[in-house]
């Protein structure tokens, strides 16, 4: 077994996959028909995620982004810049480093045994020298990214950063929120996070008809379970606010 990455099943197209050497790894979602892909997120980067793909035999790439911040844009420079659908926003954010909230690449949440079988780097080495080429990215011109029978809406709503924004499929009830909304603690204190605009996107966000959140941390949830999280962040935001 391959444990660079783990892949899961969601449904019959949809996949998640996670880097389990890092505790704290950003969830990569892996839209896919036949040699086709779509995928939202890129994790860490220490290993080829697209030779990864390849060996599902995918030959087509195209890859979206949710946010700038290392957990998710790590391996981007493993695809090609015409491979990237990308907003402005996020493809301007990606070339300055203090975006990339490195702050928050610690030693501690990686799993040195595991690394120990994968590479001969230590996590202490990774942190030190994270670093990224950024493909020439020319950012698509509409706020809409279809693929096959899916239409995703870009919607940016800042908050956890920025560029933070989540993607929604309305035809299949599906919403990708990146780090905007996960089951776990909520990061409202990253470089350009904004509290304000976190607590106005979560309420956007619970207006969504959703059935399924594709979330950028932790497991997948359904609509109960999302707007249960969505009212405990709310509640955490307007105490700190
Ligand atoms: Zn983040």
């Amino acid at each position: 077994m391959n444990k660079k990455f783990i892949l899961k099943k969601i449904t019959k197209n949809i996949f998640q996959i996670n880097e389990p050497w890092n505790f704290e790894g950003c969830n990569i979602y892996l839209f896919k028909k036949n040699n086709n892909c779509l995928i939202f997120d890129t994790g860490l980067g220490l290993f080829s995620l697209r030779k990864f793909l390849k060996k599902l035999a995918i030959k087509n790439f195209l890859v979206a982004l949710t946010h700038s911040h290392f957990d998710h844009i790590g391996g981007i420079s493993d695809f090609k810049k015409n491979e990237f659908v990308v907003p402005k926003f996020i493809q301007k954010a990606l070339h300055n480093r203090k975006n990339w909230c490195l702050k928050y690449l610690k030693k501690e949440n990686f799993n040195q045994a595991l690394l120990n079988k994968l590479t001969d780097k230590k996590a202490k080495q990774i942190c030190n020298s994270f670093s990224l080429i950024i493909p020439n990215i020319t950012p698509i011109k509409t706020n809409i990214i279809s693929w096959f029978d899916y239409n995703f809406k870009i919607i940016n709503l800042g908050g956890h950063s920025k560029d933070s924004c989540i993607y929604y499929e309305p035809k299949y009830k599906i919403l990708i929120s990146g780090d905007l909304l996960y089951n776990g603690k909520i990061y409202a204190d990253c470089h350009s996070s904004n509290k304000k605009q976190f607590l106005r996107a979560l309420n956007i966000i619970s207006k969504l008809d959703f059935k399924i959140v594709l979330t950028g941390h932790n497991e997948i949830m359904n609509h109960r379970d999302a707007l249960k999280i969505i009212n405990k962040w709310l509640l955490i935001l307007s105490k700190t606010n």
